[in-house]
């Protein structure tokens, strides 16, 4: 008689998504024991000093890379932390094969991980920052009109009612698809306001493209990267979001690798909005088409009415209230963020871990038919 299905699933979640960074960090390394750990200069609660973690798996000069990425925003980082130290714990790197290999980087934000932000210690969403900034960065000119209301000097209800009453207006004015690009789709003028995209490249942006550039990732005949995000659709649920080019060769073989459940910003098949200077676009840019695939693997958590609220909450933390960030009110603030983004709850981490093995093995799979001709 076999094992219980269910009960390795469960055991296997409950031992690979962690808490915290802390526990984060010292898992990973437990499984990874090649792992490198890169020292950044933000610091966490207590003033200690946090690092991003990457190991690679195969030979240095594999042809076919699968890149797993975890926490480009910060308190994601526990869900995708736990896909990969699952797949360290199921023995993932005995089943490459020769000219494969895998590159793990691990809390690539690790500011926000440890204080509970998807920002990066210069207020920046990294998944906006990675646009050509001597280019010019994207105009969002319905963004100033609803800032003052999405995040309001106090959080008291006559505030809080006025605010909510201003951006139903906006909202009505403006409908749903363009309010929540506005809201959502980056800014590049103020550090202070939600989605903020930067002003020039955060450090962990060019963490990033020194890791790319370190392992070589423009040599390799195949890329595909898998990039690990929480907030988004049905609860639970691991949309795989296609940011290619509709028409493009990597789209085509996004479909290819991962199926029917792919869906695409762009043609408003996605629970995603388009939005600018994702991590996505950086990888477009530096890595042929059609000689990789990069996938934004979304699961979903909570509605969307509710990571407003969330991230109203916490954008008033950090820049009105910095002196309640270690105190009650500030805690209390950043544990309803943290479980917003990291439900952790065993059915949740559950389907996170079927999807996520899933999501591995077609892109092994895909990368196996690609290299064999089976795929053009
Ligand atoms: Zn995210």
């Amino acid at each position: 008689v076999s094992a219980d299905p269910h009960a390795e699933l469960a055991q296997a979640s409950r031992a690979a998504f962690p808490s915290a960074y802390d526990e984060a960090f010292r898992r990973f390394a437990a499984q990874a024991a090649s792992c490198e750990a890169i020292d950044t200069e933000a610091t966490g609660p207590g003033g200690a000093r946090l690092s991003t973690q990457v190991a690679w798996f195969g030979k240095p000069d594999a042809r076919n890379v699968l890149v797993l990425l975890s926490g480009v925003h910060g308190v994601e980082t526990a869900c995708g932390s736990g896909i990969q130290i699952d797949w360290l714990r199921m023995d993932g790197p005995s089943r490459l094969q020769d000219d494969e290999a895998v590159l793990l980087v691990h809390a690539l934000n690790p500011h926000g991980f440890a204080w509970d932000r998807r920002v990066t210690e210069e207020g920046c969403d990294l998944n906006r920052n990675f646009v050509v900034f001597e280019r010019g960065v994207p105009l969002n000119s319905d963004y100033p009109r609803l800032a003052p209301f999405l995040v309001p000097a106090g959080l008291d209800a006559a505030t809080l009612a006025e605010a909510e009453a201003q951006l139903a207006r906006l909202r009505a004015e403006l409908g749903e698809v363009a309010f929540q690009r506005a809201r959502k789709s980056g800014q590049y003028i103020d550090p202070k306001g939600t989605f903020f995209g930067g002003f020039g490249p955060t450090k962990a942006r060019l963490r990033l493209e020194r890791i790319a550039a370190q392992f070589e990732l423009q040599n390799r005949a195949f890329v595909t990267i898998i990039d690990i995000h929480t907030g988004l659709g049905p609860f639970g649920y691991g949309e795989p979001q296609d940011e290619h080019q509709p028409g493009s060769a990597s789209s085509r073989l996004c479909r290819a690798f991962f199926g029917e459940s792919v869906t695409s910003p762009d043609l408003g098949t996605s629970y995603s909005v388009s939005v600018h200077g994702t991590v996505g676009e950086w990888f477009m840019r530096n890595l042929a088409d059609g000689a990789h695939v990069y996938l934004c693997l979304e699961f979903g958590t909570y509605d969307q009415e509710r990571s407003r609220k969330v991230l109203r909450e916490d954008q008033w933390l950090f820049v009105h209230a910095t002196e309640e960030i270690e105190r009650p009110i500030g805690r209390a603030i950043r544990a309803r963020t943290r479980a917003h983004y990291f439900p952790g709850t065993p059915d949740w981490c559950e389907l996170v871990l079927m999807r996520g093995r899933q999501i591995i093995a077609q892109a092994f799979a895909g990368m196996r038919d690609r290299s064999s001709g089976r795929l053009p």
